[in-house]
């Protein structure tokens, strides 16, 4: 089966119109997360409905965060606990050398160091909610059958750009990003690319995106649009929440 990409979300972190951005990647039955925002469960039940798709957590093994802003990782507490109480099982995570050496720490250790089990306090460690596996900045990685490239952006912290590939076909995506050229060429080796646009030095704005070429803006679509964002106006087409691409 070719590779699909199922907008979880495509709205930015204060989005009220919207579920915050991420990605569903499916090929051969296998799926991989990018990026695990707040009300994740919600966003799947959400995409499922529009999609017409049978959306399962249960089936989602694999997620891939492209850095550590909350709009991209404040639902991981809620899926890892999910997994394990529900599921029994690890979430296998895959995240950049920088990113897996501050997640524990500095995002996940307060609320899930400790767990009461009705007569004692346990200690639990990252390894016990997580199978982690570290991206290589160069080399591909291998997830299922996702080959899974990255590349660093322009952002606040450290951030992965991916480009991912299975089935014959690829997915680019930006994460967050300033506008950068390098950036752009590098990630049009895809298929389809899916760009980010909003305010800020740190984010791209759509006049600049909208300066590329007519053939790449073809190829391109719009993610983490503020909700002030004139979607019909654009001359890059915006995906919709709980979309469907086929690259
Ligand atoms: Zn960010």
């Amino acid at each position: 089966m070719a590779l699909e990409v199922i907008a979880l979300g495509v709205g930015d972190a204060f989005s009220v119109k919207h579920h915050t951005s991420s990605l569903l990647l499916c090929c051969d039955g296998a799926w991989l997360g990018v990026d695990c925002p707040d009300r994740y469960r919600e966003a799947l039940e959400s995409a499922a409905r529009s999609s017409g798709r049978t959306l399962d957590l249960g089936a989602i093994d694999d997620m891939l965060v492209t850095h550590l802003h909350g709009d991209h990782v404040n639902g991981l507490e809620g899926i890892a606990f999910w997994k394990h109480f529900v599921e029994a099982k690890r979430l296998r995570l895959h995240l950049t050398s920088e990113a897996r050496a501050e997640i524990w720490e500095h995002r996940l250790r307060a609320p899930m160091e400790r767990l009461w089990d009705g007569r004692r306090f346990i200690e639990m460690t990252f390894d016990d909610y997580f199978d982690s596996r570290t991206l290589s900045w160069e080399e591909e990685s291998n997830i299922g059958p996702f080959r899974v490239r990255i590349r660093r952006t322009q952002h606040h912290i450290p951030t992965a750009a991916i480009r991912v590939e299975a089935g014959g076909r690829s997915v680019g995506y930006s994460a967050d990003t300033a506008f950068d050229h390098g950036l752009i060429e590098w990630l049009s080796a895809a298929d389809l690319v899916i760009h980010e646009t909003n305010f800020g030095p740190a984010h791209t704005s759509y006049e600049s995106l909208a300066t590329l070429p007519d053939s790449f803006r073809r190829r391109m679509r719009l993610i983490r649009y503020p909700d002030s964002f004139d979607v019909s106006a654009s001359s890059i087409a915006c995906i919709a929440e709980g979309e469907v691409l086929i690259p």
